[in-house]
């Protein structure tokens, strides 16, 4: 890697490093550059189970990692929704979060140590250490650098146990303001979820498509691990004074929450609900509580007008905040431009099966 650099400093070569090609940004789209594909580079070098640390290399892909874990006892925690096909130089490089934030936190958490190759093919390390009184760190600085620091080669990750416990509820609030509210009360809360994760009536729809009578929602799902979870759970209910729902809502969101792979795949193949001219993007923003709200209103007035159905799911909770993700769907008349429902000509089947309340009714209203 250190040759390989050089010789590209030497001859002005842009250089692009490849982890699992998940990325959203497009960092790894090339134009005349150097692709260099990390896969290759996937041993787990160590895994230290009494200071709970693995030392892996950056190409290693998320099962690799988390049945070598689990193998232990131990666990990463880290479950973004396309952990299936990222790696850790990747998760490192665009400073990735899973599912399970709430507890485990983001991959900045979870960082102990790290090794890059800068460019012209100096290596630099970030030496493992539970805590660094000095800076800048350049475990700091390649974390959500986008390979534009430099190749992550090798990192030390911060472990957990295996929970011996993990108990989830499905909630149903009145309003978003009131779910907004009790993710809040939960962040701020000593309870400690592991899931804290509440979706809107659209994206409710889109989640629980499969059940058939399913509530209009706002749902919101929470998981506790470890110690006590069944009682922290059933504290959660009485901190929220929300009213409990059918519990395989929460189980079919365990089974089936890394599927977004395969389904934007179909989708994207024309197979899905929107037909052969979809268009499904998604995106996300981060608030404060005190202007969530807010923004949530905004964003969903503004996608509103660009989908014919926007979706959004809060998750990622933190004492100060939350993040919003929003999912925003169209069934076109072609690949080359968006059609409204009202012009795309007949009811899309999509419409159809979700009846006609649907989504962009429920949209404005
Ligand atoms: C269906 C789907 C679901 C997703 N869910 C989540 C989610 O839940 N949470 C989340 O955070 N993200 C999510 N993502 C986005 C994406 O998976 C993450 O950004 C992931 O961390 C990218 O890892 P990768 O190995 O695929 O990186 P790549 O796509 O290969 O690269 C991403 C960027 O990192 C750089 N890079 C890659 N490896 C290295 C390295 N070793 N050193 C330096 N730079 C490097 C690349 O040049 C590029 O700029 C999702 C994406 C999809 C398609």
């Amino acid at each position: 890697m250190s040759q390989l650099l050089a010789w590209a400093h030497d001859t002005r070569t842009p250089v692009v490093p490849f982890g699992g090609g998940s990325g959203v940004c497009r960092g790894i789209e090339p134009d005349g550059h150097v692709v260099v594909d990390l896969r290759g580079l996937d041993a787990i070098i160590d895994v230290d189970t009494k200071s709970r640390l693995a030392t892996v290399q950056a190409g290693v892909l998320g099962p690799h990692l988390e049945r070598r874990l689990q193998a232990e006892g131990l666990t990463l925690g880290h479950e973004p929704q396309s952990m299936s096909i990222s790696t850790v130089g990747g998760w490192i490089a665009t400073r990735a979060c899973g599912q399970l934030s709430a507890r485990y936190g983001g991959i900045e958490d979870l960082v102990a140590g790290l090794e890059a190759v800068l460019p012209g093919g100096r290596v630099v390390r970030s030496k493992t250490a539970p805590r660094r009184a000095t800076g800048p760190d350049v475990a700091s600085l390649m974390i959500g650098s986008e390979g534009t620091l430099g190749i992550v080669t090798e990192a030390t990750l911060r472990l957990a146990p295996v929970p011996t416990e993990r108990v989830s509820r499905a909630l149903l609030f009145a309003s978003m303001s009131e779910g907004v509210a009790a993710c809040r009360s939960l962040a701020q809360s000593e309870l400690r979820p592991t899931l804290v994760r509440l979706y809107d009536r659209e994206d409710t729809m889109i989640l629980l498509r499969h059940f058939k009578d399913p509530p209009g929602g706002p749902l919101l799902l929470v998981a506790f691990d470890g110690p006590r979870a069944e009682e922290r759970a059933d504290r959660a209910v009485e901190m929220t004074g929300a009213t409990v729902t059918d519990e395989r809502f929460a189980a079919h969101w365990w089974e089936h929450r890394n599927d977004a792979v395969a389904e934007f795949r179909k989708v994207m193949a024309g197979e899905g609900l929107l037909g052969p001219h979809a268009l499904v993007d998604t995106m996300e923003v981060a608030g404060t509580w005190t202007v969530l709200r807010e923004l949530y209103h905004l964003m969903k007035d503004a996608l509103g007008r660009h989908a014919d159905l926007v979706g959004c799911h809060l998750s990622h909770v933190y004492t100060d905040g939350a993040c919003l993700y929003f999912t925003m769907a169209s069934a076109c008349s072609s690949d080359d431009q968006r059609a409204t429902s009202s012009g795309s000509g007949g009811t899309p089947e999509w419409k159809r099966a979700w009846g006609p309340a649907g989504p962009s009714a429920i949209i404005t209203g």
